[in-house]
């Protein structure tokens, strides 16, 4: 077998070439010139003396060696050596896969006339008028969108096993026969229970906040279930593992890795997949490669039509590790395309105006607070304004945990403004937030001197030495009349700082001389609107502020455009948040705590779990626990209910009253807003504590502890996972926001940051921002080809050039 298979002495040579190679690490040091010259000689030396079929194996047309990373090097050389040494393998050798030319495109069958990539995906075969929608529902329109609608996960048939075999702690598949299903209550709330057996034995499969599954497990169903087994009172149970309806045909699996999509109402997992299959099969290879070569060589990246191909369908585990390595370097390098050719072009624009710092001015604004600045407030007021003292426009970014003053630092450079003649916009989400900044900040300038308020909208500090001072409000619920005579004002100059919601965007809004703008919680408002803002004026110093710490690292990569300046410590004497886990025993005691506090006069907020499938679904779960927490637990209290299936007019009007104290109880999904100010608010208990991340807990603990009360964060979960568990450990005695976005990160990827919120950006789907190397690969990339060519104006950069409109487009919308 040896001998036999090593048939010339072209191919001993190669031997030789690949055992000097890995001896000296896979540099590609083993010949003069690289290895890559070397193949193609020896390919066609071994064409003459008739070894060509193994050759054309070892590597095929756009195989290059220079391009592969050493771990693919090592796997290739090895490869080739033992098909060489013990015969012609019994697969083929995927090489060609990890090649860094042309996508390794899997054979394409024909695309339908008239049709693109740009199409709805109606026009696809199979999606139906009913389907559309669904999929419109999850974000997809269009056949290209379909191709970037990535699986959660993939479920390992490679990795079956029977119910006997199970670990504990360990993802694993299992096939398995339904023997029971049935609503029950886990720790407290509606679920399903299955008892699955396969010929080996019986397990308990549980799913919580599911109830609705116990109908679609008839008995004697087959189904495939993948996750991770836990143990309960000493027994083996499946904690809400993936599931499908198994049909006789899927076993019959070809490929071990099995997509698992997202879905919504109306999609069926076995729906999703087959349409996937056809479509990724059809046209993922009539994607065109916006990366330009060079740069897919340097990186080692594999063509986009095999990665979109692997991405749905890996070929195995390696394979689709180096699709996502390829798609999460698209997304990177295309952010940072757009993040550092905006710095760039903003560094060489001149700021509408240089302020002069009056130093009496902002002494007497700080003699006049109730409170002095903390050490961070008084060092990130320096940084801006050292920055609006200059001549290019400030673009700050400022970060601060909630509750650490980031409004009063805003405040002094936006009176300084005003000082200098200039004026200030102050945009916030939401108009509860807009009108709190009103009012926080009518409050702090009352203390300077008298005002005089014409209405609740405006209000002008005479006697602000020597300034004259007024400022307003402008929402989108104003009446008519009265936005027309601020946005006059405004325009003629006579309003010195106008605080406002998205309606300061609008197109009838203009300012007189604008020369500062700053946006309060940035990320919630798209990258489009944070410009439409800048634009009101020419070339304003710019601040954005934002309550969700990003450690550093990641906040200079993605927000690559700013300077960041942090402030890291709370004011002094405020009364830590008690923060407890509970066990679900505990959850009639947390009831009974909820109700003492409001007994008190107090109020509380109720988080509903985080359920992933719909929005929509998601608020049902939070109407039914409104309902439940209303009707059996808290009848004699005042409920309202938040969700995000309401309009925001209704949101707005939920929040008010529970700010008004017209409610007790506020039940919300997880989209209860940041940033709103409740200080009567002294409990926040959330429920399925364990599925959120320690990042999303601690903003949603920030609702509380904003007054003179103690104030209590109380985390139920029913069943949390090791790492839950962990999480729920940590977020109990860390109070640090920093701190838990870096455990965030390590515990759990960067996901936590940027999900669907983070409309400034384009979507990260694939990418994993705790991969360091390749965020600085995608950086250093993108520079380059800037300097080279920053318009993107270049033949070869065409595709890049609209890809990078694209990605960049679809963020700004979003927000
Ligand atoms: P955030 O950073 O969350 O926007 P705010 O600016 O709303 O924080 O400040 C939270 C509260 O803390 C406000 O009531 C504010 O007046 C108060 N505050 C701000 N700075 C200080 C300080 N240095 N000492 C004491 N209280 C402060
Ligand atoms: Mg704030």
């Amino acid at each position: 077998m040896r001998t036999t298979a090593v048939s010339g002495p072209h191919l001993e040579a190669l031997l030789k070439i690949l055992e000097l190679e890995r001896s000296k690490g896979y540099e590609d040091v083993a010949v003069v010139g690289g290895l890559d010259r070397y193949l193609r000689n020896y390919l066609k030396k071994a064409k003459d003396s008739g070894e060509s079929s193994s050759a054309s194996r070892i590597c095929p047309p756009d195989f290059s060696y220079a391009a592969l990373t050493r771990d693919q090097r090592q796997q290739w050389a090895e490869k080739t050596r033992r098909s060489l040494t013990e015969g012609p393998a019994s697969k083929e050798i995927p090489v060609k896969k990890l090649s860094a030319g042309p996508a390794p495109v899997k054979q394409a069958p024909p695309t339908p006339p008239g049709v693109t990539l740009d199409s709805p995906i109606t026009a696809v075969k199979g999606v139906g008028p009913s389907t559309g929608p669904r999929f419109a529902r999850l974000g997809v329109r269009t056949i290209r969108e379909m191709l970037y609608f990535f699986p959660r996960r993939h479920m390992d048939y490679g990795n079956q096993r029977h119910i006997s075999e199970l670990e504990v702690g360990v993802e694993q598949t299992l096939v398995a026969t339904v023997w029971e299903a049935r609503q029950v209550n886990l720790g407290g709330r509606p679920g399903t229970e299955a008892i699955v057996g396969d010929e080996t034995g019986n397990v308990r499969a549980v799913w919580f906040n599911q109830p609705y599954l116990a109908r679609r497990f008839r008995t004697n169903a087959r189904l495939v279930l993948f996750g991770k087994v836990g143990v309960y009172k000493g027994k083996k149970v499946l904690e809400s593992p993936e599931w499908e309806l198994l049909e006789s045909e899927d076993i019959s699996q070809a490929n071990m890795l099995v997509p698992v999509y997202p879905l919504t109402e109306g999609l069926y997992p076995r729906t999703v997949r087959g349409l996937m299959k056809g479509i990724v099969s059809v046209w993922a290879p009539q994607l065109g490669d916006h990366l330009p070569a060079d740069v897919r060589k340097r990186c080692a990246l594999m063509g986009l039509s095999g990665a979109i191909q692997q991405a749905h369908l890996p070929d195995s585990a390696a394979m689709q590790n180096e699709a996502r390595r390829r798609l999460a370097f698209d997304e990177l390098f295309l952010i940072q395309l757009g993040v550092a050719a905006r710095k760039m072009e903003w560094r060489e624009t001149k700021a509408s105006a240089q302020f002069r710092i009056d130093d009496a001015l902002l002494r007497q604004f700080n003699d006049s607070l109730p409170f002095r600045f903390t050490p961070a407030q008084e060092r990130v007021l320096k940084e801006i304004l050292s920055d609006v003292s200059q001549m290019r426009p400030m673009s700050r970014l400022l970060q601060g945990d909630v509750g650490s003053g980031k409004t009063v630092v805003a405040m002094a450079a936006l009176m300084l403004a005003a000082a200098n003649g200039i004026q200030g916009a102050l945009m916030a989400p939401t108009e509860i937030l807009a009108e709190q900044h009103f009012n926080t900040i009518s409050g702090l300038l009352s203390r300077l001197g008298p005002s005089e308020g014409e209405s609740r909208l405006l209000v002008s500090f005479n006697s602000l030495p020597p300034y004259p001072f007024v400022m307003a409000l402008l929402t989108g619920s104003q009446k008519a009349a009265e936005k027309r005579r601020i946005q006059k004002m405004a325009a003629e100059g006579a309003v010195h700082l106008l605080i406002g919601t998205h309606a300061l965007i609008q197109k009838s809004v203009e300012f007189r001389k604008l020369g500062l703008v700053v946006v309060d919680e940035q990320h919630r408002f798209g990258v489009l609107q944070r410009s439409a803002l800048r634009q009101k004026g020419t070339n304003p110093h710019v601040l954005v502020m934002t309550a969700t710490p990003i450690p550093r690292t990641l906040a200079l990569t993605l927000y690559g455009d700013l300077d960041l300046s942090v402030i890291d410590e709370l004011p002094p004497g405020r009364v830590a948040i008690e923060t407890r886990w509970l066990e679900p025993a505990q959850r009639q005691a947390a009831y009974g705590f909820v109700r003492r506090k409001i007994g008190e006069g107090r109020q509380a907020f109720v988080v509903c779990p985080l359920i992933e499938e719909s929005e929509n679904i998601e608020a049902k779960a939070a109407v039914a626990e409104y309902k439940r927490l209303s009707e059996e637990v808290f009848p004699d209290l005042r409920l309202g209910l938040l969700h995000g299936r309401m309009s925001a007019a209704d949101k707005e009007a939920v929040m008010r009253s529970f700010k008004d104290r017209q409610l007790d109880i506020l039940v919300s999904t997880p989209v209860v807003e940041v940033g709103i100010d409740v200080p009567n608010a002294v409990v926040m208990l959330i429920e399925g504590a364990d599925r959120f991340g320690l990042s999303q807990l601690h903003q949603f603990r920030g609702r509380v502890g904003r007054g003179e009360h103690k104030s209590y964060c109380l985390l139920l979960a029913d069943s949390p996972s090791f790492e839950g568990r962990e999480r729920l450990k940590i977020i109990e005695r860390t109070r640090d926001g920093f701190l838990l976005a870096e455990e965030d990160l390590r515990l759990r990827g960067p996901g936590e940051f940027f999900g669907t919120q983070q409309s400034g950006l384009p979507d990260l789907r694939m990418a994993r921002l705790s991969d360091v190397a390749l965020l600085e690969m995608a950086r250093g990339e993108a520079i380059r080809l800037l300097d080279r060519d920053r318009q993107l104006k270049l033949p070869e950069h065409r595709l890049l050039a609209k890809e990078v409109a694209r990605v960049w487009r679809a963020g700004g919308e979003a927000g």
